[in-house]
C-alpha cells in the first residue's frame, strides 16, 4: 500500500482474485486500527498534524464547585507528562494556545486526556464540554474551529476531577476506591482533524462490523466485506480526494434500502447518571454538568439528536451550581430536544420506599418539571432499578404518566422475561404501556451488535413493528458521542439491518399505543428482579434511617397541618420540601439499596440525620402550638425524663398519626404523674421512668391523665414462669409462649383457639448464619446456594428474666456469633399485645456472612403475603417452576404473613426489608457483611426489632396491618410543663380529628395542599388506601376543632389535582353541613382527598 503521493488510478488485476473471509476482514480491521499499522493506515490520518499548546498553567487544587476565579495554590506552569492527584482532588488549569499558520482553514481541536474526568470552561467561567475518558471510548476532543484562522489565540480553563468516570475502585470497578491514585496529563495539544478521513473511518468501522457480526448464511455480510475491501484497495492514505471517492462507494452500500417489512428502531439519546454510586452526590453534580454541556454542544452539529433526561434532582443541581448551563438546557427543553422524562425526584429504588415516599417521588418530581418547564413528564423512566413494585402503575398514572420504560429485568438470573412491549397491570388493576429496549441496555453505542440484538432479542416480534434503542454512555454519565451519531446516520435505512428512526419517548410510546396496543400481552403484578436481592438487607443503618424517617416525616406533617389549619403556626412548607428532597434523594437506586461506596453512604447518613432532626423539631413546634391557647404562652419543652427537675410535675402528651385508636404499654418519663389506681411497672434502669398502659384516639392527641384511662380500666397482666431449668413460659390473655435456654420458642399458642403455631418438634426464633459469597456483585447479590450453608446459632448464654410484669415481661440472652461478633436479644410480651417482640442488639464484624432469623409455621398455603406500598403482594411458598425457585429472597415492608384459612402467622419488623416465606418457614434477613463497594459495610453495632404474631382468622381480620404500623412507630410520651385549658388540645383531654369506620381503609398521610386557595383557612390533603385487597365502603368522620368545618371533599390525583372518579363513586359529604364523607374504594386503590374548609 502506498501512502500519499501522486494520485494515480489503481490498476486492478486482470483476473478475479479469490478472497478468504478471515484475511479480508482482518485486513480491513487493521486499516482502521488505532494500534496496528497506524503509520500507514486510515486511522493514523484522523489527526494529520498537531501542535503543542503555548502554556498549561496550573493555578489551583481545591474542593469541588470552585469557580476558576477562586482557585489558589497552583504549581504554575506544568507540562504534558506531569501527574496530579490524589483520588477525588480537583485541579484547575489555564490553557493558552495559538493556531499556527499551517493549520489555517482546517478543523482544529483541543485534545486533552488525563485518564480521569475533566471539563473545559470559557474565560467567562461557563462550562462548555466534558473532556473525559468514557471507559475506553474517549471524549477527549474539544472543537475550537471548523476553519481555523492562523494566529488566533485561545484561552480556556480546565477543571480536572481526579476520578475516572466509573469511580476509582482499587483493582476492580466495584471494589472500594483507591484513595491514592494519581492521573497523568497524557495529552494537551492542538490538532488538525480531518473530517473526510473521519467520515471514511466511520464507514469502514460499520462495514467491518457488519461483515463480522451479521449471519453469513446471508449475502449481506459478504457484500459489506467486499465493499470494505474495495475501499481499502481504492483508498490512498493521506489523499483527501481518495477519501471522498471511497466514501461514495460506502454511501452506495448504506443506501441500499430495506423492504417495507423491516423492523424500525426508534432511537434516542440519554445519559444514565447515578446520583451516587462509586462516587458521592457531590461528584454527581459535576457529572451532570459535564454530560449535559457535552450533549448540548453535540446538538449543534447533529439536528437528529434528541436527549431524554430524567431525575428532577439533577436538573436542580445544575440550576443551583451552573445557572448559565441551566439556561441553555431550558432553551433546548423549549425546542423539544432536551426531553424531561421520569417525573420523579430521582430514579429511586422501587422496592423499599414506603407508600407515601413513593407517592412523593412523583409529587415533588412532577411539580419541579411543571414549575421549571411548564409541563409534567409523560413517560415514567426507571431503567436501572432492582425490581418494580406492583403499585407503580397506579402511582405513575395518578402522577400523569401512562407509559413506562425500563430494561433492568433483562438482568434476571434464571428466567427470561417474556416481553419487551406489553401492558403492565398493577395491584389495583391499572394498566400502563411498558417497553424494555431489546438491546437490554440504556447505554448503547450504536454498534452493529446492538442494532442486531434489538431485532433478535425482541420477544414481541409480529406484535410490534418498532422498538427502542437508548444510546449514550451512562452510569457515571457521559451521554451521546460524535461516533454514535455518525454511525446512526449511516444506518438509517441500510438493507439487512433494522431502520433507525430518531425519535422521542412520547413519539415512540404514542405510536406504540396507537398501532399495537390491542395486540400487546399483559403482565400482572410486580416485576421481580431475579438478582440484586441482597439489596433489601445491605447497609442496615441506611434502611433503618429510611424507615424511621418516613414516620418522623409523617408526624411532622400531621401535627404541622393541624397547627396551621387552626392558625396556631405557619405550615413549614419550605422546610418540609427541603427535607423531603433530601429524603427522596436518599431513596436513589444505589443508596437505599446500599450499593454505593462508603463515602456516599456516609453523606447519605448525614442527610438522614438532618431530615430526622428537622422533622422532630417541626413536630415539637406543631405540638407546642396545639397545646397552647391562642393567647397563652407556649408550653416549655421538657425532654422526656432527661435533665428535668424531678420536683416539677409534668403533664404528658401523646400524638397518634394513625387512623385508629391505640392502647400500648409505654414508658412514662420521670416527673410525669400517673393517676392513682393505674397499674404501673417500674422500668428497668434507674431513670425513674415507669411503664403504663396508655391510650390515644385515632388521628389525635391525648393530654394529661386521659392518656391513662385504659390503664385504669384494664386488669390485663402478663407473667413469666420458669417452666424448667433455664426455660420460661410467658403468657398474657392472648398468647402462651415457651422459650428454651437458647432463646428459641418451643411453643407459641394462641389462647383463643388453643392452637399451636409452631410445627411439632420445631423451634421458632432460630438465629441462623449463612456463607454469603455472590458471583460478583458483592453488596447486591445473595445467591440461592447460600441456603446450603445454613448454621443455627444455638449457643446462647445468660438467659434470664429482666422484666416480671404486670405490664411487660422480658427475658434476655446473649449469643456469641463468632470470635468477633455477638448478639444480645430481649424477648418481650406485653399484657395487651397479641405478638411477641424481639429487641436485638448486634455487634457485627463478619466477612461475607448473612444473619437471618427463622420462624417455622404449621400452616398449609401455596402463597404467602408481603406488605408493599399501599397494599400487599402474594408470592409462592413452593418451588414448582423456575419462576418460583428464583423467589428465595423477597422484599416486604413492615410485615410478612403465612396463613391458611382461619389461622396464620405474621412477622413484623421495624427496619428490615428482606423476607422469605416458603416451605412452612418464614425467614427474616437481618444483617449482611459484603466488602464491595463499601469495604466497611454494616460493620459495628446494630439495633432492631422484629415480632411474631400468630393469629386466628386472616391477617386482615387479625389486625396485622394496623399492628405493624403501631410496632414501627410506638407511642412516645412527650413530657410538657402544662397545657392550657384554652388550647386546641386542652389540658387533660384527648382530641380525635378523624375516624374511619372500616378497618380496610387506612390513612397514610395528612398534609397541607401544595397549592392553597387564597382567602381560605387552608386545604388539607388526606391520602388513604384500601389495605385488605377488596372493595370497601367507609365513612370518614371529621371532628376538627373550632370552626373548622369541612365544606367540600374533592378526590384528586397524587399531584393534588381534582379528578373525575372512574368508579362513579365520588366521595362527598353525606349531607350538606355534615362532617362525614362516604368513600367507596376498589382493592388497593390509593385515594387522595382534598378538604376545603
Ligand atoms: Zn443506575
Amino acid at each position: 500500500m502506498q501512502t500519499s503521493g501522486p494520485s494515480a488510478a489503481r490498476q486492478p488485476l486482470p483476473e478475479v482474485n479469490m478472497k478468504f473471509k478471515r484475511a479480508t476482514l482482518e485486513r480491513a480491521e487493521k486499516f482502521i486500527s488505532d494500534i496496528y499499522f497506524t503509520d500507514v493506515n486510515l486511522r493514523g490520518q484522523l489527526y494529520p498534524d498537531t501542535q503543542p499548546v503555548e502554556e498549561i498553567h496550573h493555578y489551583g487544587s481545591s474542593g469541588r464547585y470552585l469557580s476558576p476565579a477562586q482557585a489558589t495554590g497552583g504549581r504554575g506552569e506544568v507540562k504534558v507528562g506531569d501527574s496530579f492527584g490524589p483520588t477525588w482532588a480537583t485541579h484547575w488549569f489555564r490553557v493558552t494556545a495559538e493556531v499556527p499558520e499551517r493549520f489555517a482553514g482546517q478543523q482544529v481541536r483541543l485534545r486533552w486526556n488525563t485518564g480521569c474526568e475533566a471539563m473545559v470552561y470559557s474565560t467567562e467561567n461557563e462550562p462548555l464540554q466534558g473532556l473525559t475518558e468514557l471507559g475506553g471510548q474517549e471524549r477527549t476532543d474539544f472543537i475550537l474551529s471548523r476553519s481555523a484562522v492562523a494566529g488566533q489565540r485561545y484561552v480556556f480553563h480546565i477543571e480536572m476531577a481526579c476520578n475516572p468516570i466509573m469511580g476509582a475502585g482499587h483493582a476492580g470497578m466495584i471494589n472500594p476506591p483507591d484513595p491514592n491514585r494519581t492521573f497523568t496529563l497524557a495529552q494537551c495539544e492542538l490538532a488538525v482533524y480531518d473530517p473526510d478521513c473521519a467520515a471514511l473511518y466511520y464507514d469502514l468501522e460499520l462495514l467491518v462490523a457488519m461483515a463480522s457480526k451479521m449471519d453469513d448464511k446471508w449475502p449481506r455480510s459478504y457484500q459489506a466485506l467486499y465493499t470494505a475491501n474495495e475501499i481499502v484497495n481504492a483508498c490512498r492514505v493521506g489523499d483527501r480526494d481518495s477519501y471522498k471517492r471511497c466514501h461514495e462507494i460506502a454511501r452506495q452500500f448504506f443506501n441500499q434500502h430495506n423492504g417495507d417489512s423491516q423492523l424500525t428502531i426508534a432511537s434516542m439519546a440519554n445519559c444514565h447518571i447515578d446520583c451516587a454510586w462509586l462516587w458521592t452526590y457531590e461528584e454527581t453534580v459535576r457529572k451532570c454538568a459535564r454530560s449535559f454541556a457535552s450533549t448540548l454542544r453535540l446538538m449543534e452539529d447533529y439536528p437528529e439528536l434528541n436527549f431524554a433526561c430524567s431525575q428532577a434532582q439533577q436538573y436542580e443541581w445544575v440550576k443551583v451550581h451552573y445557572p448559565g448551563l441551566y439556561d441553555r438546557m431550558k432553551t433546548a427543553v423549549a425546542d423539544g430536544r432536551f426531553i424531561s422524562v421520569g417525573g420523579s425526584w430521582v430514579e429511586m429504588d422501587a422496592n423499599m420506599p414506603g407508600s407515601e415516599a413513593l407517592a412523593r417521588q412523583f409529587l415533588v418530581g412532577q411539580r419541579f418539571f411543571k414549575q421549571e418547564f411548564g409541563q409534567y413528564c409523560q413517560v415514567f423512566w426507571l431503567p436501572d432499578t432492582f425490581g418494580y413494585s406492583s403499585q407503580l402503575p397506579q402511582l405513575m398514572t395518578s402522577a400523569g404518566m401512562k407509559y413506562f420504560l425500563t430494561q433492568k429485568i433483562s438482568w434476571n438470573l434464571i428466567n427470561k422475561f417474556p416481553h419487551h412491549s406489553f401492558k403492565w397491570q398493577g395491584l389495583d388493576g391499572t394498566q400502563v404501556i411498558t417497553h424494555f429496549p431489546p438491546a437490554n441496555t440504556y447505554g448503547c453505542e450504536v454498534t452493529i451488535d446492538e442494532v442486531l440484538n434489538t431485532v433478535t432479542n425482541l420477544e414481541d416480534k409480529g406484535r410490534v413493528s418498532e422498538s427502542l434503542m437508548l444510546y449514550g454512555y451512562g452510569d457515571g454519565g457521559g451521554g451521546p458521542t460524535e461516533g454514535m451519531l455518525e454511525r446512526m446516520q449511516r444506518l438509517k435505512d441500510c438493507d439487512g439491518l433494522p431502520r433507525i428512526r430518531p425519535s422521542t419517548p412520547m413519539d415512540f410510546f404514542s405510536k406504540l399505543e396507537s398501532t399495537s396496543a390491542s395486540s400487546l400481552c399483559t403482565w400482572v403484578g410486580e416485576m421481580y428482579l431475579e438478582l440484586h436481592n441482597a439489596t433489601y438487607t445491605t447497609q442496615a443503618e441506611i434502611k433503618k434511617a429510611n424507615r424511621v424517617g418516613e414516620f418522623l416525616l409523617r408526624d411532622a406533617e400531621t401535627v404541622s397541618a393541624f397547627a396551621s389549619l387552626l392558625k396556631l403556626a405557619d405550615y413549614p412548607h419550605t422546610e418540609l420540601l427541603r427535607i423531603w428532597k433530601l429524603f427522596l434523594l436518599n431513596q436513589f437506586h444505589d443508596i437505599l439499596p446500599g450499593t454505593s461506596i462508603e463515602a456516599a453512604h456516609d453523606l447519605a447518613k448525614d442527610y438522614y440525620k438532618d431530615v430526622h432532626k428537622s422533622a422532630k423539631q417541626m413536630f415539637v413546634t406543631g405540638l407546642d402550638a396545639l397545646l397552647t391557647s391562642s393567647t397563652g404562652q407556649p408550653s416549655t419543652e421538657a425532654a422526656a425524663g432527661a435533665g428535668t427537675d424531678s420536683s416539677s410535675v409534668l403533664t404528658a402528651a401523646l400524638v397518634n398519626p394513625f387512623s385508629w385508636q391505640r392502647e400500648e404499654v409505654c414508658s412514662v418519663p420521670a416527673g410525669v404523674q400517673v393517676p392513682d389506681g393505674c397499674s404501673v411497672q417500674r422500668n428497668a434502669g434507674d431513670d425513674g421512668s415507669v411503664l403504663a398502659l396508655v391510650q390515644v384516639p385515632s388521628l389525635g392527641v391525648a393530654c394529661g391523665k386521659t392518656i391513662f384511662s385504659a390503664s385504669q380500666a384494664s386488669t390485663a397482666v402478663v407473667e413469666a414462669v420458669e417452666e424448667s431449668v433455664g426455660a420460661y413460659r410467658l403468657s398474657n390473655k392472648h398468647l402462651h409462649v415457651t422459650i428454651d435456654r437458647h432463646g428459641q420458642l418451643t411453643s407459641l399458642i394462641v389462647n383463643k383457639t388453643g392452637r399451636e403455631a409452631l410445627p411439632e418438634g420445631q423451634t421458632g426464633n432460630r438465629l441462623v448464619m449463612f456463607d454469603d459469597i455472590p458471583l460478583f456483585w458483592d453488596a447486591w447479590d445473595v445467591m440461592p446456594y447460600h441456603l446450603e450453608t445454613r448454621r443455627v446459632l444455638d449457643n446462647a448464654t445468660e438467659l434470664r428474666v429482666t422484666e416480671t410484669g404486670p405490664l411487660r415481661v422480658s427475658v434476655q440472652y446473649k449469643v456469641q456469633i463468632s470470635e468477633r461478633s455477638h448478639l444480645v436479644q430481649t424477648i418481650s410480651l406485653c399484657s395487651n399485645e397479641e405478638f411477641v417482640r424481639f429487641h436485638t442488639r448486634v455487634d457485627w464484624h463478619e466477612n461475607r456472612q448473612f444473619l437471618k432469623v427463622e420462624f417455622p409455621v404449621d400452616v398449609s398455603s401455596t402463597e404467602a403475603t408481603y406488605e408493599t406500598q399501599f397494599g400487599h403482594t402474594r408470592r409462592p411458598t413452593h418451588s414448582n417452576t423456575s419462576w418460583d425457585v428464583a423467589k428465595f429472597e423477597l422484599c416486604g415492608h413492615k410485615w410478612c404473613d403465612y396463613s391458611e384459612y382461619g389461622f396464620g402467622m405474621a412477622v413484623m419488623t421495624d427496619c428490615k426489608y428482606g423476607y422469605c416465606a416458603k416451605d412452612k418457614l418464614i425467614r427474616i434477613s437481618l444483617l449482611r457483611s459484603p466488602k464491595a463497594p463499601d469495604g466497611n459495610s454494616d460493620m459495628g453495632c446494630h439495633e432492631f426489632s422484629y415480632a411474631v404474631f400468630p393469629h386466628q382468622g386472616s391477617f386482615q381480620d387479625a389486625g396485622v396491618i394496623r399492628q405493624s404500623y403501631n410496632f414501627n412507630h410506638p407511642l412516645s410520651i412527650m413530657a410538657r410543663a402544662s397545657s392550657s385549658p384554652q388550647a386546641a388540645v386542652p389540658a387533660s383531654s384527648s382530641v380525635s380529628w378523624l375516624t374511619i369506620d372500616n378497618p380496610a381503609i387506612v390513612l397514610e398521610a395528612v398534609k397541607m395542599a401544595e397549592e392553597q386557595v387564597e382567602g381560605r383557612p387552608g386545604s388539607l390533603i388526606l391520602r388513604l388506601y384500601e389495605s385488605f385487597g377488596g372493595r370497601a365502603t367507609g365513612n370518614i368522620r371529621f371532628t376538627f376543632p373550632g370552626a373548622l368545618n369541612v365544606q367540600s371533599v374533592v378526590k384528586c390525583n397524587i399531584l393534588e389535582e381534582a379528578i373525575a372518579d372512574s368508579n362513579g363513586a365520588t366521595p362527598s359529604l353525606t349531607s350538606s353541613g355534615s362532617q362525614t364523607a362516604q368513600l367507596c374504594v376498589k382493592p388497593f386503590e390509593v385515594v387522595t382527598l382534598r378538604l376545603e374548609f
